[in-house]
């Protein structure tokens, strides 16, 4: 099988302190379900709809990730259930999945989108943006909610260089505000970056999870 081949050679490449994200958007529960059963249990969607309606049709241990661009009035959709919301990029999103937090009565997980590509279609903050956020304490009262790490995506190009520099680039920022902000919360250890074009580059700049679609499951319609 095909999955199988592409899953073990990816599994392969990576250390084994990175954490492989399978990137099952567009893909239907019968193919999520295969690579589930060769063991794969974190996977990645970045539509709220067809995030919410695999995780009711697919096993309950599944850890879902929300990869994409997260609207804040869509946040109470997913908040009983998602892993890890790598997406994040606005102090407004936080303070609405800190609320659905505490009405499911539990923690969320987030990670911090870092704009870092050239392009500027990609979302996310600056880092100024967050230096100033983490400054001005402004999310120190969101108690539902666990700031994990930084996640970025790199400028769409070949050039190898520029990828990863601005990897390299979120790697130094994590360390520099690990340092400053997060030097007590040993649950700030995450750096989700790398893509199946570039995550062996990612990995090289310090990546600990890599979000891979089409190498593990084919091209997207
Ligand atoms: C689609 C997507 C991926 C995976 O892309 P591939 O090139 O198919 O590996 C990773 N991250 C995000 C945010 C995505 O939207």
């Amino acid at each position: 099988m095909e999955l199988k081949t592409n899953l073990s050679k990816i599994k392969s490449l990576l250390p084994q302190n990175v954490k492989l994200i399978a990137v099952s958007k567009t893909k239907s529960a019968d193919v999520i379900l295969e690579v589930y059963k060769l063991g794969q249990k974190d996977f990645g969607e970045n539509k709220v709809q067809e995030l919410q309606q695999k995780y009711q049709i697919l096993p309950k241990d599944i850890r879902w990730h929300m990869i994409g661009h997260l609207q804040t009035n869509k946040v109470k959709y997913i908040a009983e259930f998602v892993t890890l919301i790598h997406g994040v990029d606005s102090v407004k999103l936080l303070q609405e999945i800190n609320h659905r937090a505490i009405e499911n009565q539990r923690t969320i997980d987030c990670l911090l989108q870092v704009h870092i590509a050239k392009e500027d279609t990609k979302f996310g903050f600056s880092k100024d943006e967050i230096l100033m956020m983490l400054k001005n304490n402004e999310i120190a009262n969101l108690q539902n909610i666990r700031i994990c790490g930084l996640m970025g995506m790199a400028t769409y190009t070949s050039d190898d260089i520029v990828v990863f520099n601005e990897f390299n680039e979120l790697a130094i920022f994590f360390e520099q505000i690990k340092n400053t902000y997060f030097a007590d919360k040993d649950y700030f250890n995450e750096i989700s970056m790398g893509m199946s074009g570039d995550y062996l580059i990612a990995i090289r700049a310090g990546a600990t999870m890599v979000r891979i679609g089409s190498s593990i499951f084919g091209n997207r319609e």
